[in-house]
């Protein structure tokens, strides 16, 4: 079985259209870790992908929020906005999907899946401290998570843990061998809305048979998925952040 790793959608279908067409016949089942709607302007047609191609997935924060059962005070208010609008523009059957989604952490078969953290859906994993303090808390040799936006990840041992970067901008993949030694916490980067400094989208495939992560990074359709959000009346400022991947 070979999985395609998916985070952080965020309602960019142009940027998910992209993913697909990259990483096809690569894979043989889809993973995602939640934020399928928040930020961007295809929330349906995103839910609607994802509700019927992914094997295995759990809530988001922006999942949960747009749902309106959480209280929104502390996003910022582009976030907010971007939270409201969608309330907005869902079916009703996406926003039942949306309420359905599980909380993570979610086995699956040799690996788990969180948005945040396992320990936390809305905990942020970014720095090796953080990660090492996950070591021996981890239910399975393999977690992937998202929730920071940023491609990378920790690989765990008891002699200490080392970060893994992410794709370099002049290249297109990056591969990782997870050790036998060592636990991983994998990252596969954001789809719709890098934070890394990398505007392309970003996503992972995962072989269990060879312990082998590839990360991706590929370009796509950035002006439509731009305009689009400042044609619906979306902040701008969620149009010009994907241009720097930031
Ligand atoms: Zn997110």
């Amino acid at each position: 079985m070979r999985y395609l790793i998916l985070s952080d959608i965020h309602s960019n279908w142009e940027a998910l259209e992209a993913v697909l067409a990259d990483a096809a016949n690569r894979y043989d089942e889809i993973v995602c870790c939640g934020d399928i709607v928040g930020y961007g302007a295809d929330p349906n047609a995103s839910i609607v992908w994802v509700r019927d191609h992914a094997a295995t997935i759990v809530r988001g924060n922006h999942d949960r929020a747009a749902t309106g059962t959480d209280d929104i005070e502390w996003f910022n208010p582009a976030a907010r906005a971007a939270t409201l609008w969608t309330q907005s523009k869902l079916t009703a059957a996406n926003l039942s999907y949306l309420k359905n989604l599980p909380r993570g952490p979610l086995a699956g078969d040799g690996f788990q899946v969180a948005h945040g953290s396992p320990l936390d859906e809305d905990d942020y994993i970014v720095t090796p401290g953080q990660a090492a303090q996950l070591y021996g808390y981890l239910a399975s040799s393999v977690t992937f998570f998202g929730h920071s936006h940023l491609q990378g990840g920790f690989l765990l041992r008891r002699s200490g843990t080392q970060p893994v970067g992410q794709v370099p901008a002049s290249r297109e993949e990056m591969e990782i061998r997870i050790p036998d030694d060592s636990t991983a916490l994998v990252n596969p980067g954001s789809v719709g809305q890098p934070r890394d400094g990398d505007p392309r989208a970003a996503y992972a495939l995962y072989s269990p048979e060879e312990k082998l992560i590839r990360y991706r990074r590929v370009h796509y359709d950035l002006e439509t998925a731009q305009g689009k959000i400042i044609n619906s009346g979306l902040p701008d400022v969620l149009a010009y952040r994907l241009s720097l991947g930031s």
